[in-house]
């Protein structure tokens, strides 16, 4: 079933906007391509992969290369995205920082900043710090490039609602409780703004421009202080009934674990989250357990994930356990996504993922023996691939709405 077919009888604007991001995003994710293989690809015919072309080449978006071979005769046209047509600016609010960043059609950061922050700051700081980022992003860009911002992106941790820009009773961010984060803004800076967790910015940002490029269902699980993550189901991500999807932290891993402050038992971030991974360790040190760990120079409450992954790398008995039994923990899970979703991939995000030598073989080899027969040998596990993908993932959020309108008119683009 082609592209074409499958919106058929929807009104002609919005086949002709779909059909046009779907060719955009053919350009984007194996550009440089030539009209004919783009048509081949979509399902379009030559005649409506033409038109959409030269609209995308007059607002700029793409541009013309030569730089195809060709074995005999001329040399194909190739078609490529032009990076820095359009820019877009990321916000994210993490635990301990804000991050903001400007980042171009490929995905590339332009300009970024950082400054402390985290839960401890109430809604009015936090808004007077983001206020004051964002100034500092534009002031770094010249006037003809600020024409070419499409809007600004906040991700932040705990939960949003998507649709109504605002903050759900974040867990550990009582003060930030029903902040109208989007509205704010969106007031100050006149630009069309989003506002989601980020989890789903960061498996945004992989779908765009990482391991999850041109992957219709995939999730994403992030390993860091806390557990989260998000879904990508038919192409876009899966924001669910009410905004909540994506809290894979949060699937029990055993029912007779303990009370995690979710209200839920024994959760997969109680068992794979750093803190709970070092606090393990600590226990085990504390209980006499002999590990390389215990001579190192640092303190037991000074150690730090690297630590633990270099001593399981050089072959420590305790540390090779606890990375076994967070192994464990989650190939459970992931065994949960798998059989609920049947993905293409799961990739694994943030600080675990530098363990990643120590984990995906393990990982791997135990869904192996707990998933479906018939699944089995379609399970893909990936090490997700960009380090910035929470403020690359925010700053997408206003792309993808950009790319979901209509371009302006040609005579708005010639003048
Ligand atoms: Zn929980």
């Amino acid at each position: 079933m082609t592209v074409a077919e499958t919106y058929r009888g929807i009104n002609h604007r919005a086949v002709k906007l779909r059909n046009r991001s779907t060719v955009f995003r053919i350009v984007r994710d194996v550009g440089p391509i030539a009209r004919i293989d783009l048509a081949r690809q979509t399902g379009l015919n030559a005649a409506t992969v033409t038109n959409i072309v030269e609209e995308l080449l007059a607002a700029r978006l793409v541009e013309e290369t030569g730089q195809g071979t060709s074995r005999v005769g001329r040399r194909p046209i190739f078609l490529e995205v032009n990076p820095s047509a359009r820019l877009t600016l990321g916000l994210d609010l993490a635990r301990d920082s804000i991050t903001g960043a400007i980042v171009d059609l490929s995905g590339r950061i332009m300009e970024r900043f950082a400054e402390p922050a985290g839960p401890w700051l109430d809604g009015a700081v936090v808004l007077s710090t983001v206020g004051a980022m964002v100034q500092r992003l534009l002031a770094t860009l010249p006037a003809p490039d600020r024409q070419a911002l499409v809007g600004i992106g906040i991700g932040a941790p705990g939960r949003v609602s998507f649709s109504s820009g605002r903050y759900l009773a974040p867990p550990a961010y009582g003060a930030w409780d029903g902040l109208a984060l989007r509205q704010e803004v969106a007031a100050r800076f006149g630009l069309p703004t989003y506002f989601d967790n980020n989890g789903n910015t960061s498996t945004l940002a992989e779908l765009w421009f990482g391991a999850g490029q041109g992957i219709a269902n995939f999730a994403l699980l992030t390993v860091g202080t806390g557990v989260g993550g998000g879904l990508v189901l038919d192409g876009d991500l899966y924001h669910g009934a009410h905004d909540l999807a994506g809290e894979l932290g949060h699937m029990s891993v055993n029912l007779a674990g303990p009370r995690c402050a979710c209200g839920n038992y024994g959760c997969l971030e109680m068992y794979v989250a750093v803190p709970r991974v070092l606090a393990a360790v600590r226990a085990a040190l504390m209980s006499g357990e002999p590990s390389a760990l215990r001579a190192g120079a640092r303190s037991a409450d000074r150690l730090t994930l690297d630590d633990v992954i270099a001593a399981a790398g050089a072959g420590d008995d305790l540390a090779t356990r606890i990375m076994a039994d967070v192994a464990r923990h989650l190939a459970a899970a992931m065994t949960n996504l798998f059989h609920a979703f049947d993905p293409e991939l799961i990739l694994i995000g943030r600080d675990l993922a530098r363990a990643s030598d120590l984990l995906l073989g393990p990982v791997r080899q135990e869904v192996q023996r707990r998933a479906m027969a018939v699944m089995r040998e379609n399970f893909r596990l990936e090490v997700a691939a960009l380090p910035d993908a929470p403020v690359i993932g925010a700053a997408t959020l206003a792309l993808r709405e950009f790319f979901r309108a209509p371009l302006p008119d040609r005579h708005d683009i010639v003048a």
